[in-house]
Parts: C-alpha cells; sequence; structure tokens
C-alpha cells in the first residue's frame, strides 16, 4: 500500500516533474490532466478540478465542475518519458464538487459493488485479467497498416515472432512500474500477442489493465508498429479477448474452493457461477461493448459463443482452470479488451453476488467441445447462445434490474446513448463487404 506521504517522498526521491490525474470515461477511454509537481499537495487535497462536460458519459455543460480524488496506490512513474520531464500518474475517483462520488464514474461503480462484497461477508473479490492484443506494421506517418507484424502461432519463438522484441521490451516497461510479470508469449493468430500479468484486487486489477492498454501501445510506437485491442482485427482468424479471472477471498481463504465439492468448487462459487450465467447474456452488453466485439463471438476461434461451464474445454463461456486452493477461480471468456475494465468486473461481480443471494446453482459443467455439438444435443443439454449483436443486448442491459441497479441507472442511460449513436453510425455506414457482396448485383 502506498501512502500520501510515500507518494510525497518518492516524487522527490525520483525528481518527478509532472503528474498525470488519471481516470476513465465511461466506455473506458484513459483520460488525464496533467499538472507540476508543485501541485502535488493540491492533487493528494483532492483539489485538482475538471471540466466533465466533454467527457463521454458525464456531466452536462452547465453543470460541468469535477474534483479528482488520487488513489495513491496506484502511483506509477512512465518509464517512457525522459529524466529530465519525469511523469508519474495515479488513477483517481471521480467527485462531484460537494465531495459525493460522481455516480457515472467507472472506477466509483466499480468501488460501490465491491462495498457488496464486504457487506456480504467477504474480505476481496480477486481478478486476473489477460487482455490479449495485436501489433500491426505503421506506415511513414506512425499510421496503423492493415498489415499485422508477423505470421506467427500459438508459443511460436524467433525467427517466426517478429514481436519478440517489442512484446518483452513492453514486459520489461510493465515490470519497472510495478506490474508483477508472470508471462509473456505470442498469441494463436498472426501478429497477436498476449502479457500475463499477476492477479490483484479487482479495482487494482481494473486500474492495471488501464495502464496495461497505454504501456502496450506507447512501447508498439517505439518499434515502428500500432497496438490494437479491437477485438476481432482480422476475419478469419482469432480475435482478441480479455479473459477475467475470477475468486472471493476471506481471511486468507479462497472461498471458491472445496475439495469435497463438484469439481473442486464451493457452493459459494457454483452459485456466484448459476448468477453468471443466469446473467451471462447482460454481461456481454458491457463486456464486449463495440459492434466489432460481437465478431470475435463466433465458433471457431476459441472464443465463446455458448452460455456454459466447464473445467477442461475452452468453447463454453466459463471454464475452470486447473489449480485449486489458493489458485481456485472462475475464468469468464466472454469479455474483450475493448470493455470498460471497472464496468465489466462491476457487472461480472453483480451477477455472481445475485448467484449467492438467491442461490441460483450452477447448471452440470458441459465437457464436450460445444462446436462440434448438433443443436438438438444442446437444447437438451439447455445450452443457449450468447448474443450476436450489439443493439441486441444493448436491449437487454435495460431490462435486466440486478446489472442495471450494481451499474446505475445514470450510468446506463449514459451508456445506452453512446452505445446507440455507435449502432447508427455503423448502420448507415456502407462497407468494403457490401461492395464486394453486391456491386454487381
Ligand atoms: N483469443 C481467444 C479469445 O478470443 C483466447 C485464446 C486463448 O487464450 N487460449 O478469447
Ligand atoms: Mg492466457
Ligand atoms: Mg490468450
Ligand atoms: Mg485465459
Amino acid at each position: 500500500m502506498i501512502t500520501a506521504d510515500d507518494v510525497r517522498k518518492l516524487a522527490k526521491e525520483e525528481n518527478v516533474r509532472y503528474l498525470r490525474m488519471t481516470f476513465s470515461d465511461a466506455l473506458g477511454a484513459l483520460k488525464n490532466i496533467e499538472i507540476p509537481i508543485a501541485l502535488l499537495d493540491d492533487a493528494l487535497n483532492n483539489k485538482i478540478k475538471i471540466d466533465g462536460s466533454s467527457i463521454k458519459g458525464f456531466l452536462p455543460i452547465e453543470d460541468a465542475d469535477m474534483y479528482l480524488y488520487p488513489d495513491t496506490n496506484t502511483w506509477k512513474i512512465y518509464p517512457w518519458v525522459a529524466d529530465k520531464n519525469k511523469t508519474a500518474s495515479m488513477i483517481c475517483d471521480v467527485h462531484n464538487v460537494d465531495g459525493t462520488p460522481f455516480i457515472g464514474d467507472p472506477r466509483s461503480i466499480l468501488r460501490r459493488e465491491l462495498d457488496a462484497v464486504k457487506e456480504l461477508g467477504f474480505d476481496t473479490f480477486d481478478i486476473g485479467a489477460e487482455p490479449e492484443y495485436f501489433l500491426f506494421k505503421a506506415d511513414e506517418n506512425g499510421n496503423p497498416t492493415m498489415k499485422v507484424n508477423d505470421d506467427g502461432f500459438y508459443f511460436d519463438l524467433e525467427p517466426k515472432d517478429l514481436g519478440e522484441a517489442c512484446r518483452r521490451e513492453t514486459a520489461n516497461t510493465l515490470t519497472q512500474m510495478g506490474f508483477e510479470v508472470e508471462a509473456d508469449h505470442h498469441e494463436a493468430a498472426a501478429g497477436q500477442h498476449e502479457i500475463d500479468f499477476k492477479y490483484d484486487k479487482a479495482l487494482y486489477t481494473a486500474d492495471n489493465v488501464q495502464y496495461f492498454k497505454l504501456t502496450i501501445r506507447r512501447i508498439a510506437q517505439d518499434f515502428g508498429l500500432c497496438a490494437t485491442f479491437m477485438p476481432k482485427p482480422i476475419t478469419g482468424i482469432n480475435g482478441s479477448g480479455m479473459h477475467l479471472n475470477m475468486s472471493l477471498f476471506k481471511n486468507g481463504q479462497n472461498m471458491f474452493d472445496d475439495p469435497d465439492g463438484l469439481k473442486g468448487l464451493s457452493e459459494t462459487a457454483l452459485y456466484f457461477l448459476g448468477g453468471v450465467l443466469a446473467h451471462a447474456k447482460v454481461i456481454t452488453a458491457v463486456a464486449n461493448p463495440t459492434i466489432n466485439s460481437f465478431k470475435r463471438l463466433v465458433p471457431g476461434y476459441e472464443a465463446p459463443t455458448y452460455v456454459a461451464w466447464s473445467t477442461s474445454n475452452r468453447t463454453p463461456l466459463v471454464r475452470v482452470p486447473a489449480g485449486r486452493g489458493k489458485l481456485t477461480r472462475l475464468e469468464l471468456r466472454s469479455g474483450d479488451p475493448t470493455a470498460n475494465p471497472y464496468i465489466a468486473i462491476a457487472a461480472a461481480l453483480a451477477a455472481g453476488i445475485d448467484g449467492i443471494n438467491n442461490k441460483i446453482m450452477a447448471p452440470d459443467p458441459v465437457e464436450r467441445n460445444i462446436y462440434k455439438m448438433t443443436a438438438q444435443e444442446r437444447k437438451d443439454a439447455n445450452i443457449t447462445e450468447l448474443p450476436g449483436s450489439l443493439s441486441e443486448v444493448i436491449k437487454d442491459l435495460n431490462d435486466d434490474e440486478v446489472i442495471k441497479n450494481a451499474l446505475g441507472s445514470y450510468f446506463v442511460n449514459k451508456f445506452t446513448a453512446l452505445k446507440q449513436q455507435e449502432i447508427n453510425d455503423y448502420r448507415t455506414n456502407v462497407t468494403d463487404w457490401e461492395h464486394k457482396q453486391y456491386f454487381d448485383d
């Protein structure tokens, strides 16, 4: 834990010159305002003001002043900035002028949902996130081309893996920033990569995802590359997911673990899982929040398409990976890295808590490859499909009282309006596919 006094000391010792007060908009884009380090005390006393009117999902223009409350535990120095401009960042909660948390602030929304975990008698909700990404070649102006950086495959080595140097430098940079990097590897698709970092309390993992995406993009630039977290950048090969590995702890014990339970899972885990599966379609609205997200959720590319769970195979929505005891966890595989991590985690947690509160028992696990089951076999096993489009799930989100309550109607209304614009924009946009398909009709 890093206190305000630690921050003062670190700023001095490290000769930090600038401070980025960082937060996320409703869609999960990272935003910041930079202040000279001379104003550090103002920052630590929550005195830094922003105009929230131009931030997606924040306030209307006539009522736009907001204050940033930094979380000192998120203090990081950006290793890519030259020492003469040494720059640190803290992630902030966004508050109203009267000091209350702003109801549309994604980080405050997750915080609120995490209070519910405490009220249920648990200590922490932990998340390990696995955001995948692609490296594309940049053109002479640094803009992305349509060419990926290599044609490597899962776990390939150099010289096939041309992203290796960039990935290692990124891992070094993350380590300098205090991430505990656990592994890095080429992913299954050409140009696709993954760097795994250690799980943490849900709030800090969401913060880490935000810092992670920034770092990946920034270091790629140094290698003449452009990193993207879009879920399906290329038709016909794997897309990028952001699996969320979830567990609940109490007194240092993993409350999802029970060696005598079904597949080594406790009753709590099975209820949590039951809740996640019951609300799975709606979780998709915020865990897969873009038009492009739904092009990843199709059969054949290791991404889930059906609402089911399993211990071994990777086709269902939730997998319980190997490793029990402290490691017991539920891996939600639908989410992708365009999700606002605070909101996706809050929604999954709300669903899990609903499962615990209402004793929603998980259905039987499905250990077969669901892609290969017939429609009838799936029907007999009560396996339903994940939604096929953003417009479908946005409607469902507004009908799910549990998730809507957890995220709050303020957020859901803002989010829905932004997504509706995106859907309309896409609907009226003529694509290359249409040219190919209809030109000669
Ligand atoms: N890229 C896959 C997805 O879309 C996951 C592949 C993996 O991590 N094994 O979710
Ligand atoms: Mg992984
Ligand atoms: Mg992976
Ligand atoms: Mg995984």
